[in-house]
């Protein structure tokens, strides 16, 4: 009779999640993340799976994050033709993101063939495919027997559309045992979704702490740091670029200038959603209400909807995205990706980068090396599709659309369990942030803290 767990990803570091739970000899991987990250390193992590897929009883998910999900297809293709458990909307913004990443990959194999690479893609669009039709959604706080004597279920964990706080009651034929694993925690106050809920009493947490250093600011402040910034960027005549995550993001952004007209705060602009992912994000989105927080359906209960309304536009095909470029007047483009490295969004760059009047505004985290971040680094030129052109428009950030908790609300949301706890185990951290979180926790009482390195064991 025992009980096990493996760390096999996203432990010291903050992608390819995948974490194995043993329990008499049943195992059960919660997530199956791809790494994210430098290429030669991403595709060894990525091609080799570190738990035979044969042997796997279930596959229990948090999110639809690609750091979570993205390794899914791969475990399928290498022979997993079990259950993977999660929510209804993490099954719909799965089938979304796993198939982009199928895509993204092709076309990936594609450009460095033509410079004489040989890049295999980790899975195709049919692996995806079988991939999907393993998904089982489960909606909120609804038990399931995922293998005999481990029961699991899912509570809102506020960080996108879907995402679960994972409860697991385990029971090994002599003791039973609550295992609570986070996932990626949300903050309160957030745009459209409800708040993380309480995490339950338990005896052992695996929690995230990407931000386990970090503060936010308040989301108060932001709704009118927003709109201060589109005064300011307006009044020249000049146009907003805002390239944006597809997901979660684009839709608050969206549903936050909706606000800001309405209440008068910024003057009534044309508002272009271009990326086909966040338009099929956006009515995934508004299929589940009973998901949203009470700000957003009282919106609807006054007959508006957040992400539809007069004024903004969901670009449909190409020729229309490229006649965006002829509008003369002060308006607001959103465009995938959120760090500008694909997408249309870099077509809309290449017009607005050597206009003064432009703006491009920074609302997510841009990653070392990634032309989002040469830009808020000030660089003073950078290359889009190979050509050098001069930064001459302005470039803003606002940090506070982060869909990450941070250290405040890390220890808000987990203090109260530290008298049941008798194990704590830190994953998505950075080695900085995991080691601020440990501090905290041990001094806020919790026993047994452990930030694990990747490829240990700890029997329970
Ligand atoms: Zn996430």
């Amino acid at each position: 009779m025992s009980v096990e767990l493996h760390f096999l990803g996203a432990a010291r570091t903050v992608t390819g999640s995948k974490h194995l739970l043993v329990v008499n000899e049943r195992r059960i991987l919660l997530e199956c993340g791809l790494y994210q990250g430098r290429r030669e390193t991403a595709h060894k992590v990525n091609r080799e799976m570190p738990v035979d897929p044969d042997t796997l009883d279930a596959v229990v998910l948090s999110h639809a994050h690609i750091d979570h999900s993205g390794a899914l297809p791969r475990l399928v293709k290498l022979g997993y033709r079990g259950p993977i458990h999660c929510t209804e909307a993490t099954r719909d913004l799965s089938e979304l993101l796993l198939r982009d990443s199928a895509f993204i990959q092709a076309q990936d194999a594609a450009h460095l063939a033509r410079r004489g690479q040989h890049f295999e893609p980790y899975y195709d669009p049919e692996d995806v495919e079988r991939t999907l039709k393993q998904l089982r959604g489960v909606p909120y706080h609804q038990e399931v027997e995922v293998v005999p004597g481990v029961k699991v279920h899912f509570l809102d964990a506020g960080h996108i559309l879907g995402a679960a706080i994972v409860v697991l009651d385990v029971d090994d034929g002599q003791r039973s045992l609550r295992i609570t694993f986070t996932g990626d925690l949300g903050r309160r106050g957030m745009a459209i979704l409800k708040d993380p809920e309480p995490l339950p009493t338990s005896q052992v947490l695996i929690t995230e702490a990407t931000y386990g250093d970090r503060l936010h600011a308040g989301c108060g402040d932001m709704e009118e740091e927003l709109a201060r910034i589109v005064r300011e960027e307006t009044r020249d005549g000049g146009r907003i670029l805002i390239p944006a995550f597809s997901v979660g993001r684009t839709q608050a952004v969206v549903m936050y200038l909706g606000k800001l007209m309405d209440e008068g705060r910024i003057p009534r602009l044309p508002i272009f959603v271009d990326s086909p992912m966040s338009t099929a994000a956006t009515k995934i989105m508004a299929r589940y209400r009973d998901l949203w927080d009470q700000e957003t359906r009282q919106l609807l209960a006054k007959g508006k909807s957040p992400f539809f309304f007069d004024g903004v536009r969901y670009v449909a095909d190409v020729e229309e995205s490229k006649s965006l470029n002829l509008i003369q007047q002060p308006c607001v483009i959103l465009s995938a990706s959120g760090m500008i490295e694909s997408g249309r969004v870099l077509h809309h760059l290449k017009q607005s980068i050597t206009r003064t009047q432009d703006c491009v505004l920074l609302v997510g985290y841009q990653a070392p090396n990634t032309l989002g971040r040469k830009l808020l680094d000030g660089a003073q030129s950078v290359r889009i599709f190979g050509e050098p052109y001069a930064v001459r428009c302005k470039v803003r950030e606002m940090c506070g659309f982060s869909a990450h908790a941070d250290w405040q609300d890390l220890m808000a949301m987990t203090a109260h369990l530290a008298p049941h706890l008798e194990n704590t185990f830190i994953v998505h951290a950075e080695e900085g942030p995991g080691l601020a979180h440990l501090r905290r926790l041990r001094d806020a009482g919790f026993r047994n803290v452990d930030p694990p390195e990747n490829g240990t064991r700890k029997r329970l």
